[in-house]
């Protein structure tokens, strides 16, 4: 595996929330975490299948265009009730004419799931994939997940996207009723960024 040695790593999002997590889990690193907005990048187009195709674009794009390593993110959730919809597509799924509306998202997953019957517990998981890219086009990636249910109604304020309606397994609150330090260090990102530490570690 390729170490990162660099002091500078840039975050190959435009998405508020998973920045300010991201950030907050490489702060113990001492790293400078430089985002994709202040660097002006343009938001490339996801057009793979797949959360790692995704991260991958994202992150290869950022580091081409900065010549600083990157680090980019796909994530999403998997609902088993409705064959792992919507997955790669969950940001779309809150897609509206005037910008993302998870409560309109969140409100379709749990129709569908009430049209499809879906039987109780409605089991579903956060899955985040990372990719660290530099900018000779080599990468390193690591995927994470976290298991749980979704529920209705929402639940909570915190967080960001589909937090209000997933509860993950051993807690009976929501992501979006957690204390942000407490959904930081059980979530998919923290799993992923968990394997990708060790790219930060000495070479053993
Ligand atoms: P993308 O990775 O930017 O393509 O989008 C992933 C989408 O998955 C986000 O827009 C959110 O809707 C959802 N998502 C990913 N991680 C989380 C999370 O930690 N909480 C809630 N929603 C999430």
């Amino acid at each position: 595996m390729r170490r990162f040695k660099e002091d500078r790593l840039l975050v190959a999002t435009h998405n508020k929330g998973k920045l300010t997590e991201i950030a907050a889990l490489l702060a113990p690193l001492g790293i400078t975490c430089i985002s994709a907005a202040e660097m002006g990048l343009a938001e490339p187009e996801e057009t793979e299948t797949t959360f790692i195709g995704n991260a991958r674009i994202k992150a290869h794009a950022a580091a081409k265009a900065t010549g600083l390593p990157a680090l980019a993110d796909d994530s999403g959730i998997e609902v088993d009730g409705l064959g792992g919809a919507p997955g790669v597509y969950t940001a779309d799924w809150a897609e509206t004419p005037n910008g993302r509306d998870f409560v309109q998202a969140m409100t379709r997953t749990w129709a569908e799931l009430e049209a499809a019957d879906a039987p109780y517990p409605r089991t579903a998981r956060f899955r985040a994939t990372m990719v660290l890219a530099w900018p000779d086009g080599h990468d390193e990636v690591f995927a994470g997940a976290v298991e749980g249910q979704v529920v209705w109604p929402m639940r909570g304020v915190e967080g960001h996207g589909y937090d209000p309606m997933f509860q993950p397994n051993g807690y009976d609150q929501t992501f979006a009723e957690m204390d942000s330090s407490l959904k930081n260090s059980i979530s998919h990102r923290a799993d992923a960024f968990a394997k990708l530490v060790c790219c930060f570690g000495e070479e053993k």
